[in-house]
């Protein structure tokens, strides 16, 4: 169908997209854990992989899109407590009160900057039942045993066959000699293994009955368990962010093996970190800035507010597996570059044709789609696209001219990539309903045109210069009168 390639993690090299099942391709990517706002660097991730979506479904594949809620089991770093219980205890209120709230908080992030919704979007307490029985299945393969009512993964037999490391890198002797031994009190025989199930404390608030007594499962389990319902034992594309590939995406691979006796995935694809003035992003620095605070430009950081548009520009702008760096000056220059992208998009629908073209559109649109085709470059895709900018203000000057035939391509071709692929509204008239305003033009102009009729000159004059001083432009043509927005 197409000569896309992409960089699998696993190969560590670029390889051709060939799905497993062509039209179909799957793709799973690891969601948030709902327990607080969305992190502005996972919002990257899920931007991007809205980006490798559009251009699938785009490329005529159909793509079977399935993002996960993660509203268990995600543990914090330093304890045996659930991100989510934790916040739930603190603020004396039900766990599933938490996962709601920042849900419908991380949709309204995700409608704001324009991702499309998965296909799918489960979610790990949807689904305890099927973990349970994937936990069953490695222990009846031997990779898996129970101790004091919490199930571990046994890393060190699984290792015997397969290579437990194979995606990030990492091989299990420097591993052990890298852990830190915290652990006198723990079960687990290697400080390798990883819970599949964990028994809950009597304090713990999120448990459910089990072959092993009170407890909840481990957070790598719900990934594997969802991904093989909805897309299979063996799917095309896995995704997260690069910190997700170890241990997260590793044990998934360890538990597929080991449990459903299949390579879950044919092709790994992490997006890269994002940074702030060249530091890490992180709340303790006060470098932790949301969304939210990008939007309001409340933050002490920021000197003015971002459109959600102008931040989802400027993530495109960089490749998905470089890092990208935040600071104002860089997201005004994306404010600028966006803006000025959007005004030639709106003035392509206003250039005059000529019975030549000087410029070649073809050419623009098989460059922009070799660059997508490389591993979705978009930020190259971007800098052609700029090209058409330049045509616009050069057709408009009368220093480049353009048939008819060639502009309608333009306009169809550069409207299907910014806005169905790149995923960019145009914001300025986003916030208007446009049937609404239309509607109400319509009514005005009627009553100016009556005016005329009447022969109340100043009447229609007037109503003439309001408009303009509020951006319309009136036109008295032939075909009578119309409007445009400036
Ligand atoms: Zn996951």
């Amino acid at each position: 169908m197409s000569k896309l390639k992409v960089y699998n993690t696993l190969k560590r090299e670029v390889e051709e997209f060939q799905p497993i099942d062509p039209p179909f391709v799957g793709l799973y990517v690891c969601g948030p854990t709902v327990y607080s706002e969305v992190h502005i660097g996972n919002v990257r991730t899920f931007v991007s992989f809205d980006l490798i979506y559009r251009y699938l479904l785009h490329q005529g594949y159909k793509v079977r899109y399935v993002r996960n809620i993660t509203d268990v089991g995600h543990l914090l770093d330093d304890s045996d407590e659930d991100k989510i219980s934790k916040k739930a205890r603190l603020e004396n209120i039900e766990p599933m009160e938490v996962v709601q709230r920042y849900t419908l908080d991380f949709h309204k992030v995700m409608d704001a900057f324009n991702a499309l919704p998965p296909s799918i979007e489960p979610t790990a307490t949807g689904h305890l039942i099927e973990q349970i029985e994937l936990i069953e299945s490695i222990i009846d393969t031997g990779f898996a045993y129970e101790a004091n009512g919490s199930v571990y993964f046994d890393v060190e037999a699984y290792n015997r066959d397969n290579d437990y490391g194979k995606l990030s890198g990492r091989n299990t002797d420097d591993l052990i000699s890298n852990t830190r031994d915290l652990d006198g009190q723990s079960d687990k025989r290697s400080p390798l293994d990883f819970a599949l199930w964990k028994k809950a404390e009597p304090e713990h608030i999120m448990k459910w009955n089990s072959p092993w007594g009170l407890g909840f499962p481990g957070w790598h389990l719900e990934c594997s368990v969802m991904s093989t319902k909805y897309l299979g034992p063996t799917f095309d594309i896995h995704g997260g962010g690069m910190d997700l590939k170890f241990p997260h995406h590793e044990c998934e691979i360890a538990q597929a093996k080991a449990g459903y006796g299949k390579d879950p995935v044919k092709y790994w694809l992490h997006t890269n970190m994002l940074t702030f003035e060249g530091g890490k992003m992180s709340k303790s620095e006060g470098t932790g800035i949301t969304p939210r605070e990008l939007m309001t430009g409340e933050h002490p950081l920021l000197t003015q507010a971002y459109d959600p548009m102008t931040i989802r520009f400027f993530m495109l702008q960089a490749h998905y597996r470089s890092t990208l760096d935040f600071s104002n000056e860089a997201l005004q220059a994306a404010e600028k570059g966006n803006k000025r992208l959007m005004q030639a998009m709106a003035d392509l629908n206003d250039l005059p044709t000529s019975d030549s073209s000087s410029v070649d559109v073809a050419d623009l649109r098989s460059r922009i789609v070799q660059a997508m085709d490389d591993d979705f470059n978009s930020p190259i895709a971007i800098a052609h696209m700029f090209e058409m900018v330049k045509w616009v203000n050069l057709i408009k000057d009368g220093k480049e001219t353009i048939t008819a035939a060639d502009l309608k391509e333009l306009q169809e071709f550069s409207s299907m990539f910014v806005h169905d692929v790149l995923g960019l509204k145009d914001e300025r008239s986003a916030s208007l309903d446009n049937n609404k305003v239309d509607g109400l033009m319509q009514m005005v102009l009627e009553i100016r045109n009556e005016a005329k009729t009447n022969r109340d000159f100043s009447t229609a004059d007037s109503i003439r210069d309001k408009l303009a001083q509020l951006g319309f432009e009136i036109k008295d043509g032939k075909e009578g009168t119309t409007y445009t927005i400036k």
